[in-house]
Parts: C-alpha cells; sequence; structure tokens
C-alpha cells in the first residue's frame, strides 16, 4: 500500500506483481521464449496464492527483511513445519546415487560427512530438492554445496533432463564479498580493467553506445539475448578476463569514486552496504552464473519420468523456460515440492517397505568404497579449480561448437586423472563425488548447449548469434544411454509466438 512505482523497472514489476491470473501466465510463456511447459506455467499460477498462505500459516514473513531476506522466510517456515513431524532427518549426508529396482525409484544412497559411513535409505519414493549446478562456474552466486548432484542422480537413475541450456547470468561482486549487484546499476560508473582502461566501447558493434549497452543491461537483471545490445556488457567482461587483463581476483572494476557523483541512496544502497559494498573505492565484479532453469522433467505432480523420483526446485525444469519471471524460482519450489510431497506421501504410505535384493545398492556403495582403496593420497581441490575455471570461460556466457568441444576434452582429461583417484577422509570423499557429479553434469550441459544451434535468452552462440524459431522451437533433451548421454530434441509448448519483449510483465 502506498507504493508508486517510478522507474520504468518498477513499473514493470508492479505490472508484474499485479497481474491478473492470465496475464500472468502469459508473462512465464513470454519470458520463457516458447521452451516453458505451459501445463506446469498454469499450475505456478493455479497453486501461487494458496502456497504462499500456507508459508503464512506456517509463521513466513515476507515483511520484515526487504531486500536482504530473499528464501529465508520460506526456510524458515519450514525447517519449523518439518521438527514437529517424527521424521528421521540425515542431517550433513550426501546423498550419492539413487536406488533404482524394475525402472522405479526405491531410495537413495549416501556419505555421512562427519563419520564417512556409507547410508543406505529405502523409500517408497524420492524428492530431490537438491537445488542447482552453479558451483560448477569459477564466478557463482551459490553456496559451495550447489554442484548438480540432483541432476546427475536423475540421469543416473534414468530420468529425462531439459533446458539445461540455460543459465541465468547476473552481475556480482566477487572480491572481498561475493553478492549480486541488483540491477539498475549505480549511475555514473566507469568500467575497467585491471589496467584501468575502460573496455566496453571496445566490444560495441559499429555505431553502438556504452550508455545505451548499460541501459539495456539494466532493464534486467540476467544476460539475455532478447535485446539488442545489453549482451555486449557480459561478453566483454569475460573476454577481458580470458584476455588476462583482469584484478587477481578474475573481476574487473565498477569505479564510482568521483567525488562529483552524488551519493547512493534508496533501498538498493542499503542493500550493498549491508552486503559489505563499499562504493567508495572500485568493486570488484564479473558476471556470475545465478541460477540455472533447466534441470530434470517433471509432470504437473512433480514426478520425473522415472517413477516414484520426484524433483522440485532449481533441480526441476518447466515451469520456466529460457528466461523466467523474477521471483518464480522460489514460488516454483514451494508450488512443486507441495505437489511433489503430496503426492509421493500418497503413494508411499499406501506401500508395504518392498524386499530389495542387495545387488541394486552394491554398485552406488561400491562407487564410494573405490575411493577408500589406496593410499588416500589424491587431492581433489586443483581438478574442481581447473574445471571452474574451463566452465566459465567455455560453457558460460559465450559459447561456440570450438569452446564446446575444447570443453569437453578438458573434461575427459580431468575425469581421466579423478578415475584413479583415492581418498580417505569423508571430507574428501564428498569433495571427489561432488566433483564426478560435475564432470558429468559438465559433459551433459555441453552437449545439450551443442545441440542448440541458435542463441535464445541466455543461451548465446556465437557461431549461431540469431534466434531461430523457425527450426529452434523445441526443447533440448537427455537421457542416459548406456554410457553416453542421447541428446535429443520435443516440441512442449506447440502454440508458442513471440508477442515482443514489451508485452512482458517484468523478467529476470
Ligand atoms: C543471490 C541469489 C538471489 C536469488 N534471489 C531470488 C529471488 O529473489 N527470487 C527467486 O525466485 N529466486 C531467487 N534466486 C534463485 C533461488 O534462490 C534458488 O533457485 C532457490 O533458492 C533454489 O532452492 P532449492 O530449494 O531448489 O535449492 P537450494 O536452496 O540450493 O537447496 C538445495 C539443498 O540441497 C542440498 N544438497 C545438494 N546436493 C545434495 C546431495 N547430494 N545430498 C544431500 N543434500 C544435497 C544442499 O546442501 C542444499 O541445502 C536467487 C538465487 C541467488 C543465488
Amino acid at each position: 500500500p502506498g507504493w508508486t512505482p517510478q522507474t520504468e523497472q518498477e513499473k514493470r514489476i508492479a505490472y508484474m506483481l499485479f497481474a491478473p491470473p492470465d496475464q500472468a501466465l502469459a508473462n512465464i510463456l513470454q519470458a520463457g521464449l516458447g521452451m516453458a511447459d505451459p501445463k506446469l506455467a498454469s499450475v505456478l499460477i493455479e497453486d501461487a496464492v494458496e502456497t504462499r498462505k500456507a508459508l503464512l500459516d506456517w509463521g513466513a514473513r515476507f515483511d520484515q527483511q526487504g531486500l536482504r531476506s530473499h528464501g529465508v522466510p520460506i526456510m524458515e517456515a519450514v525447517r519449523g513445519q518439518l521438527h514437529k513431524t517424527d521424521a528421521v532427518v540425515h542431517d550433513r549426508t550426501m546423498i550419492s546415487d539413487l536406488l533404482v529396482h524394475d525402472g522405479e525409484c526405491v531410495g537413495a544412497v549416501g556419505v555421512d560427512e562427519n563419520t564417512g559411513e556409507t547410508v543406505v535409505i529405502q523409500a517408497g519414493a524420492v524428492i530431490l530438492g537438491t537445488g542447482g549446478d552453479a558451483n560448477l562456474f569459477l564466478h557463482n552466486l551459490n553456496p559451495d554445496d550447489t554442484c548438480g548432484d540432483g541432476y546427475v542422480l536423475g540421469y543416473n537413475a534414468g530420468a529425462e533432463l531439459t533446458n539445461l541450456e540455460f543459465k541465468q547470468i547476473f552481475l556480482g561482486t566477487v572480491y572481498p564479498t561475493r553478492n549480486m549487484l541488483l540491477q539498475p546499476l549505480p549511475t555514473h560508473v566507469r568500467l575497467m580493467n585491471a589496467r584501468e582502461k575502460e573496455f566496453l566501447p571496445d566490444y560495441l558493434p559499429k555505431g553502438a553506445t556504452a550508455d545505451e549497452c548499460l541501459r539495456q543491461r539494466n532493464g534486467h537483471n540476467p544476460f539475455s539475448t532478447r535485446d539488442t545490445l545489453s549482451r555486449y556488457l557480459d561478453i566483454a567482461i569475460v573476454n577481458e578476463l580470458r584476455a588476462g587483463r583482469g584484478t587477481d581476483h578474475n573481476a574487473v572494476l565498477l569505479d564510482r569514486t568521483d567525488e562529483r557523483i552524488p551519493p547512493l541512496t534508496g533501498p538498493r544502497s542499503e542493500f550493498w552496504a549491508y552486503r559489505g559494498i563499499d562504493f567508495s573505492q572500485p568493486v570488484e565484479i564479473s558476471t556470475c552464473h545465478h541460477c540455472s532453469l533447466g534441470g530434470l522433467r517433471i509432470d504437473v505432480n512433480g514426478e520425473t519420468t522415472v517413477p516414484h523420483l520426484y524433483a522440485a526446485g532449481e533441480v526441476a525444469a518447466g515451469p520456466h523456460g529460457a528466461d523466467r519471471m523474477g521471483g518464480h524460482m522460489l514460488l516454483a519450489s514451494q508450488v512443486f515440492g507441495a505437489r511433489a510431497g503430496k503426492h509421493a506421501a500418497a503413494f508411499a504410505s499406501g506401500q508395504k517397505q518392498r524386499d530389495m535384493p542387495g545387488k541394486v545398492s552394491a554398485q552406488a556403495e561400491e562407487r564410494i568404497e573405490s575411493l577408500r582403496r589406496g593410499d588416500g593420497a589424491s587431492e581433489p581441490e586443483p581438478f574442481r579449480a581447473a574445471l571452474h575455471h574451463y566452465a566459465y570461460f567455455k560453457l558460460l556466457v559465450t559459447r561456440s561448437a570450438h569452446s564446446l568441444a575444447s570443453f569437453l576434452g578438458d573434461v575427459k582429461g580431468i575425469s581421466e586423472e579423478l578415475s584413479r583417484f583415492t581418498v580417505t577422509d569423508p571430507g574428501a570423499i564428498i569433495e571427489t563425488l561432488e566433483l564426478q557429479n560435475l564432470l558429468l553434469l559438465a559433459h551433459i550441459e555441453a552437449e545439450a548447449c551443442l545441440m542448440r544451434t541458435e542463441s535464445r535468452g541466455p543461451h548465446y552462440r556465437e557461431d549461431f548469434p540469431r534466434q531461430n524459431d523457425a527450426e529452434w522451437l523445441r526443447n533440448v533433451v537427455v537421457k542416459k544411454a548406456g554410457d553416453s548421454p542421447q541428446v535429443t530434441t520435443a516440441v512442449i509448448d506447440p502454440s508458442w509466438k513471440d508477442l515482443g519483449d514489451d508485452k512482458i510483465g517484468y523478467w529476470g
């Protein structure tokens, strides 16, 4: 109440927040550039109000911390409910494989981080809520445990994945703290490399200005090819870093230190101050992985293509497409989390515990045991750092057949080194399992990006720079076939038409 949107961006946010349901659905589908599943997007809108009400009933307070809170009130409310049940919680346990028997998911295997012991859990149904894959990339805005495990768990269990080529990429600070830089960027900034050169103009097409590039980039948070110029900011940053003209922390400098510039005010400046971002000196920033829009294919109940295996949150794909509406990642996690929970519980509670032959878990247990054999002298960190670096420069902002083929070669090389690994302490076992997962995921994602020979939203192919609706209103689908990913396409929204960017409330 009492809020009057002032800026162009605020007006678009207001339009999104107060859109009636049919307009909200149309917004999602337009933002998704034909890659969102209309059935899942409809469910997202239908269940939104009820889901929010349930969270409020559980004590979630969304209004207290403004920009600082993000998902925290949701986590607190859900955790509060969990502790009221008699559920057994295996805290600090990494699930490394799912158990599949007769084509159905029947449980999971993991490692207890404290003891290093292998844990085998039989279950009527399994719901994955393992988040995204941000830690595949050198610069990202997520906690360190977001390693794409869920995608790989589902893939190895035989589930289909889709939209893996669509990543949200935001500007963020890199050092001394890691934070997203909310758009619009602070006014009157200069963007410089470590040699104090303003580099953006070097990357712009003839006749384009840096001001217009920044104006377009300020219209949305994520990197995208849907407008004409904004992409060049991220492309310029990555290329400067690639050329070795970044700082020691692989960053460029955002400089707002000229004393003639008026000080920053308003909620964004409060947010930056709260997160320790100090604009009285040049700030080290880069273009960073923010969140992933693809993942396991689910139906309206959150069930994947493997019976009794469910997915919700960033690990699941479909309610969003190539780009998404702001706030909808958290909304989707709650809407499909609730649906998956109800559906899985209804199935599992009607089941007797099934007999499970020992061989079902033997392979998963052997994956862990094989790491323990040997002298335990291996050190995963240097390999992880190398993978981060390659993935950031060859798989994230700019992609081409050449960079992706080169990246697949890097992944193969690290995977071969890793096959000789032996580790003994529990932390190193978990790090190595995560690295194995990241390598497999890197392979799958590179194949998906190779398949899409066009640019769409955040998927930018230097060798195919245009969106090609005539051939590519199709989703790339990946599934395990033997030891390799099988990459195909499927049409998920046959009636989609591009109505133009200005028809979307606010995406970002
Ligand atoms: C800085 C930032 C700001 C954002 N702001 C917004 C916003 O305003 N609105 C919005 O809609 N979205 C936003 N997003 C995106 C959104 O926050 C995420 O997509 C969402 O939090 C993901 O929730 P999740 O429950 O799927 O996964 P997560 O919150 O990442 O949780 C996954 C959990 O699974 C655990 N896990 C992972 N692998 C395993 C394993 N193998 N075994 C056991 N446990 C495992 C992890 O430890 C973690 O606890 C933001 C993202 C970032 C990075």
